[in-house]
Formats: C-alpha cells, sequence, structure tokens
C-alpha cells in the first residue's frame, strides 16, 4: 500500500467570520497541516466579501503561508448550482421538499447556462478584485450541482471543481438517521466532466455532533481513511466552522483525536487540494477508470428513442 493524498478543506468562511478563520489556521497550525478553504463571495442577505478588509487581508495572509482559498458558490443558497444532492434533503428539512416541488419551473430556469453562468460570475468577479485573479477551483453549497454548472465553470475558466458526496454516513447520523451504514456510495477519485475535473467530497463528520458522541465520529473518520488507503484513493476531509465550534467545540475535539491518528499512521500525504489537482493534471495521481466514474451517467438508457439501442426505431428522430 502506497500513502494517499490527506486534504483537509473547509467550507463556509465568509463576511464577518474573520476571528473564526484566524482559530481555523491556528487549529490547523498546531498539526503543520494547510487547509483548502472554500470562501462564500457573497452570502444572500449580507455584504459582500469586498465589504471585509480584514477578513481579505486574512486571507490573502493565509495564501501566502501556503493555504489555498477557493470560491464558494456566490451567496451559498443551495439551489444556486442545480438540486441539492437529494441526500441532503434530509438535513434541509421538508420546507425545502415542498418548495423544490412548487418552484421546480423556476429553478430549471435558474439552471440554464446563461443563468447558472451569470451567477457564478457575480461570486467570480466579487472576488476577482478581492484578490487580484479568478480562484482554479470551484464548490458549490449543499452538494448541489448540475451538468450546466460544469459548462458554465468550464467557460469561466476555472479548472476544477469538488460538488459530489462520496459518504453521506456523517451526515445522516447528525439528521438522525442512526441506522445509515458506512459507506463509500460513489468514486472516491477524481473524474472528468466535460473539461473541468471532479474531486469528490468524502464526509463531514463533524457538523453537529453532541458532546457524548465524539469518539463515534472519530471512529467514522478513520473507518473513512482505512477505506480511501485500501482504494488508494484521496481522503478528501470536510468541515465547517460553525460544526468545529458546535456544543462547545465537539468538532475540533473530533479533528483534535482523528488528525493525528491519520498523521500518524504514515501513510498520509498532506496537501492542498489545488496542489493535489496539479499533481493530477501532472499525472502523479491517476483519476478514476471509466467503469469507478459513474460509468452509465453519459449514456442514454437503451428505453430512450434517442440511445443507440434504438437504432432501427421507425419512430426514431432521422437526425438522431
Ligand atoms: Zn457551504
Amino acid at each position: 500500500m502506497n500513502p494517499i493524498p490527506f486534504i483537509w478543506t473547509n467550507d463556509d468562511i465568509e463576511t464577518g467570520l474573520h476571528d473564526k478563520m484566524v482559530d481555523q489556521m491556528a487549529f490547523l497550525d498546531r498539526f503543520g497541516l494547510k487547509g483548502t478553504f472554500f470562501v462564500v463571495p457573497c452570502r444572500a442577505g449580507t455584504k459582500p466579501l469586498t465589504g471585509d478588509p480584514k477578513l481579505v487581508t486574512l486571507l490573502k495572509e493565509a495564501m501566502t503561508q501556503g493555504h489555498d482559498i477557493q470560491q464558494h458558490s456566490t451567496t451559498h443558497v443551495c439551489i444556486e448550482n442545480g438540486t441539492a444532492d437529494l441526500r441532503m434533503f434530509d438535513l434541509m428539512g421538508d420546507g425545502s421538499k415542498v418548495d423544490y416541488s412548487e418552484k421546480r419551473f423556476l429553478w430549471e430556469r435558474i439552471w440554464e447556462v446563461d443563468a447558472i453562468k451569470a451567477q457564478i460570475n457575480w461570486g467570480r468577479q466579487i472576488w476577482i478584485e478581492c484578490f487580484g485573479k479568478q480562484s482554479t477551483g470551484y464548490r458549490p453549497g449543499c452538494g448541489a450541482f448540475c451538468g450546466n454548472m460544469y459548462k458554465a465553470l468550464e467557460q469561466l475558466d476555472f479548472q476544477w471543481a469538488s460538488a459530489r458526496l462520496v459518504s453521506m454516513t456523517g451526515w445522516m447520523w447528525q439528521a438522525n438517521h442512526d441506522d445509515y451504514p458506512v459507506r463509500l456510495e460513489g468514486p472516491v477519485k477524481p473524474f472528468r466532466q466535460g473539461k473541468i475535473i471532479e474531486y469528490p467530497i468524502l464526509d463531514d463528520v463533524a457538523f453537529r455532533v453532541p458532546q457524548d458522541q465524539v469518539d463515534r465520529y472519530v471512529e467514522l473518520g478513520w473507518q473513512h481513511w482505512q477505506a480511501c488507503v485500501k482504494r488508494q484513493a484521496p481522503y478528501i476531509l470536510l468541515c465547517h466552522p460553525s460544526g468545529l465550534n458546535f456544543d462547545g467545540g465537539t468538532g475540533y475535539a473530533i479533528h483534535e483525536k482523528l488528525l493525528p491518528r491519520i498523521l500518524e499512521s504514515n501513510m498520509a500525504i498532506p496537501m492542498t487540494l489545488d496542489e493535489y489537482h496539479n499533481r493530477v493534471v501532472a499525472g502523479k495521481f491517476p483519476l478514476a477508470t471509466p467503469e469507478q466514474a459513474y460509468p452509465d451517467s453519459q449514456k442514454l438508457p437503451a428505453w430512450h428513442i434517442l440511445s443507440d439501442k434504438q437504432k432501427g426505431n421507425p419512430y426514431r428522430p432521422a437526425q438522431a
């Protein structure tokens, strides 16, 4: 077994959260780790990132220290980038399901390429104002995505995305589905969606964990780690400031126990997500094989009139 990339990622730093960012950087320093922070350009209802110069200065300082800072949606309204991962609706509540049902036509309008591109570009422009250049990567909120999001990212010169969710176990336990099994449910290695390389997210094992369950989630994180080592896939861990600070800091308590265990296993190559992307592009780490990366997602099913399997069907359009 070879060592695998260990990538610590964090979502939802935004306007007003300067002090949380300071805490997170100090925490990582204790382990000698560099993080990948997905920062929200303009959370709906709040001032854009340009309105918080103290945070922007800190983020620039973080970059010079080797941390990786990347764009996290534009307004962080889940629906902005496509349907939220359906498994995520359990965490978002029944209201979000009703909303989806009632506003379906409107959402579909929002997901057309012109609309989704303009929305992502809004955040991108704020980003360029803050940092002088766009980010190379992009992560939507809530694991939301659609095919048009990847097309828009491609047109806006992003290189990679990190949107898909590999394991829902941590999330589901935290949504009171205690019987949800420990398993990986999609490709763990990166794959291409058009020209964009997608880096699936493993799990957040420290989202809203009560005090008495810290050890259970440390163990879950450790099981994920072992599964990734076995598959020789990257371990892309996710956390949020609100989760790290939840219930007196249970998220920090979990990472406090999990990180040294991983680092001391001698199987971890710590790096940022952008660094990993550069090494993947350079051929140092493999992409998922076509069989591993949602193998049938691009192929029309046999029952569809446009599928190759329907050649000879007299109802098939001539140009298909
Ligand atoms: Zn987020």
